[in-house]
């Protein structure tokens, strides 16, 4: 994984906002490139393929994973989601930042692979605010809602071991945090960043 651009891992328990703060940072800086993870879940209304995610069967994906095609990739939620190398790599190339909306297993093996990226954690402000989101969303009926807060109390435990944490409180302040320590990591220091 060389090149000049930065891998900037952002990882947060479901419903602490990711996608709503992911796309202010975008609004912030239109320079920096999302990574469009492939799924075998369904998509939900309104999601477009190649967009939101590229949606694949499981043999497809299990297909890319044979062929080495996933920097990483995790079951997560009971589904199979992975980060195409083959995506991240051109744009890394080409002097561009990535940013990974990826979930705390596939964080983890981007720690070992890939030492020198950006580790960031969304925290919510409370449990208690994180759960009533999960439950106000209604784009998961009552089995996966229990998956989702279940997990959702695992990842939070994982958040110590990211570089950095941001609490979403409100959205564009969020967005602004993660945004100056991109700024931050790309005015030197490189090597001290890895762990
Ligand atoms: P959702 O299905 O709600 O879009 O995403 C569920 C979870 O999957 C989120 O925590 C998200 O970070 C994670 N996720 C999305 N894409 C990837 C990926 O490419 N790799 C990994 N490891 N997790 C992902």
């Amino acid at each position: 994984m060389s090149g000049r651009g930065r891998l900037v891992v952002v990882s947060g328990p479901s419903g602490v906002g990711k996608d709503t703060v992911l796309r202010a940072l975008f609004a912030l800086d239109p320079k920096l490139r999302y990574s469009v993870s492939y799924t075998t879940r369904t998509p939900r209304p309104g999601e477009t393929d190649g967009v939101s995610y590229s949606f694949v069967s499981e043999p497809a994906f299990q297909r890319m994973i044979d062929a080495g095609e996933f920097l990483e990739w995790a079951t997560v939620h009971g589904n199979l989601y992975g980060t195409s190398l083959a995506r991240v790599r051109e744009c890394l190339e080409r002097g561009e930042d990535v940013v990974l909306k990826i979930d705390v297993q596939g964080a983890a093996q981007l720690r070992g692979r890939v030492p020198e990226a950006i580790f960031i954690f969304l925290l919510p402000p409370s449990v208690e605010e994180l759960k009533e989101r999960l439950r106000s969303r209604d784009t998961e009926d009552v089995e996966s809602l229990a998956t989702r807060e279940a997990d959702a109390v695992r990842e939070l435990a994982e958040a110590e071991r990211y570089d950095h944490q941001v609490v979403n409180d409100q959205v564009e302040r969020a967005a602004r945090e993660i945004l100056a320590v991109v700024a931050a990591s790309r005015g030197g220091n490189v090597g001290e960043e890895g762990r």
